[in-house]
């Protein structure tokens, strides 16, 4: 069985976009407008000879009651279920928001295994781009560029390792 690896995280911060760079298509739309993608979507990836399986949300607006957003909630939530591991994205940009707090509470309630990555990070320095994010105490975040590739090989590999 492939290891399965959910994408998970608020609209736009680079969640198509990284798993554009990890299946090497372009199945996942990549838009500026926030919440675009809004069904789960399969793909498969491959790190040297460990393949894997990752899924792309649309976005978990955790206030949404309904509509739309409701309902990339509820296709998230699945999402989560399915997956060994979840890779949970923040915008290093934006820096810390309450609906990453309320992810994260969420997150936790799953059981699943859970890695914080800060993405948007390149040219940012390690400590200023993660400061934030220790306060939702899940660890050490990795820091990646989804749209340039840093750091993208090494945070799959040891997604791998736990998944
Ligand atoms: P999603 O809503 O989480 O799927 O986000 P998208 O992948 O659609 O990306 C949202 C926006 O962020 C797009 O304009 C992307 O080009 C941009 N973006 C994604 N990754 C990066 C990154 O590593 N650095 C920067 N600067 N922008 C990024
Ligand atoms: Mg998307």
């Amino acid at each position: 069985m492939k290891p399965v690896i959910a994408l998970v995280g608020r609209p736009n911060v680079g969640k198509s976009t990284l798993f554009n760079r990890l299946t090497r298509s372009r199945d996942a739309l990549v838009a500026d407008l926030p919440g675009l993608t809004r069904d789960r979507h399969y793909g498969e990836g491959r790190i040297g000879e460990r393949p894997f399986l990752v899924i792309d949300t649309g976005g978990f607006e955790p206030v949404a009651k309904d509509g739309i957003m409701h309902e990339m909630a509820k296709q998230t939530k699945q999402a989560v279920a399915e997956a060994d591991l979840v890779i949970f994205i923040v915008d290093g940009r934006q820096g810390l928001t309450p609906h990453d707090k309320t992810i994260t509470d969420f997150l936790r309630k799953s059981g699943r295994s859970v890695m914080l990555v800060v993405n948007k990070s390149e040219g940012m320095k390690y400590t200023s781009v993660t400061a934030d994010f220790y306060e939702l105490g899940l660890g050490d975040p990795y820091v990646i560029s989804a749209a340039h590739g840093d750091g993208v090989t090494d945070l799959v590999e040891e997604s791998l390792d736990l998944a």
